[in-house]
């Protein structure tokens, strides 16, 4: 495991709010429960509990919503969410997170993204690139040196003007770091027409585009999602054999998750998953956390589950890790400066 954490790696799935630390959450829900807002043993109830089904999650999810949604706690968990994964070497991270606009504290989706910005400037440990493509560009001589890129994520309980209004804002901030858009949120609610025009339109623009595709059987939806050629989907677990021809021959790249499609029973147990037939198969494939936080996870843990489970040794773990530098968002240079990484540490393992 040691060696997992110090392997460089390179994680393109982790939803922000998901990825909060326990810590801070119960330590934000206490102050709430104190001033009356939550009732703070509810609360702790559903944070401490482990397994949950995926509609739980968004249960949960709403639940972590009414205690990080103010500008200042968003800075402070974006802050931390990095922290936590450069500490494991992760050298390049596109976090995503979905603007939320709550007028009642003056929050516009603008300043929502503000506020992660302002966390991503407060790092002051780590050498953080935000948007040049050169790792030298970084100010400070911190040994741990991370890319990071943000997607912008459309919840599907968005209409289809607010899904637009968060690609205009993708657009605006890309000289932040913006280089994508995600279409995530309970995939039993909403209709993939409604978010069909923003998303053609931000690709139109140059803007990446990921999608949470297949996590509950909706055969029709999966094979709009497939035809829109997404640059990466995120899971892919309720695939019928013709999507798996259609997804195999599109070369698309897949996010895996393996820890959070166990805790929500999206596949049924590990051995069955299909990591291993994608892998076999050499489909285009990443490793992620999704939300290391609500699942308990982070990346080496994931890289552990595969080297247990589907018996991968050190040189595969490396050059899985190391593929993932061709699925990024990110440019050419950035993709250069991951690439000597790599060959670097590469050298040491030959
Ligand atoms: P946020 O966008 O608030 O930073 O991160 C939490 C949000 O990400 C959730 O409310 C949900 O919309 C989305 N999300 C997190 N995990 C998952 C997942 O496993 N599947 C889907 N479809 N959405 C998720």
């Amino acid at each position: 495991m040691d060696w997992l954490v110090s392997m460089p790696k390179v994680e393109l799935h982790a939803h922000l709010n998901g990825s909060i630390r326990n810590s801070t959450l119960l330590e934000l829900a206490r102050e709430l429960g104190e001033k009356g807002t939550i009732v703070f043993s509810d609360f702790e109830h559903v944070i401490k509990k482990n397994d949950r089904s995926l509609r739980e999650v968004f249960k949960l999810f709403d639940l972590i919503h009414i205690v990080t949604t103010d500008h200042k706690t968003i800075t402070r968990i974006t802050k931390e969410v990095v922290e936590d994964f450069a500490a494991e070497n992760v050298v390049y991270l596109e976090l995503r997170t979905t603007p939320k606009r709550n007028d009642s504290i003056g929050m516009s989706k603008k300043s929502y993204m503000e506020a992660v910005v302002e966390g991503l400037r407060s790092i002051s440990n780590l050498d953080i690139n935000l948007s040049s493509d050169d790792f030298d560009k970084c100010s400070s001589t911190n040994e741990k040196k991370i890319f990071v890129r943000l997607l912008l994520s459309i919840d599907r309980r968005e209409s289809t003007e607010s899904a637009m209004e968060t690609v205009n804002l993708a657009l605006e901030m890309r000289d932040v770091g913006v280089v994508g858009i995600d279409l995530s949120g309970n995939p039993t609610i909403g209709e993939w027409a409604t978010f069909f025009p923003a998303l053609k339109f931000a690709r139109e623009q140059g803007l990446s585009v990921t999608l949470h595709c297949g996590e509950v059987p909706n055969s029709v939806e999966i094979q709009s999602m497939l035809d829109f050629l997404p640059g990466r989907i995120g899971h892919a677990c309720c695939f019928q054999d013709q999507e798996w021809r259609k997804l195999k021959s599109s070369k698309i790249p897949v996010e895996i998750c393996l820890t959070s499609n166990i805790r929500t029973e999206t596949i049924s147990s590990i051995d069955v998953h299909h990591f291993a037939e994608l892998y076999k198969a050499n489909h285009p494939i990443v490793l992620c956390t999704d939300d290391s936080g609500v699942f308990s996870t982070n990346l080496s843990t994931e890289y552990a589950l595969v080297s247990s489970t589907f018996g991968l040794g050190r040189m595969e773990l490396f050059e899985l890790a190391r593929k993932a530098v061709d699925y990024i968002y990110a440019g050419k240079g950035v993709k250069m400066e991951l690439i000597k990484v790599f060959e670097s540490v590469g050298r040491t393992l030959e």
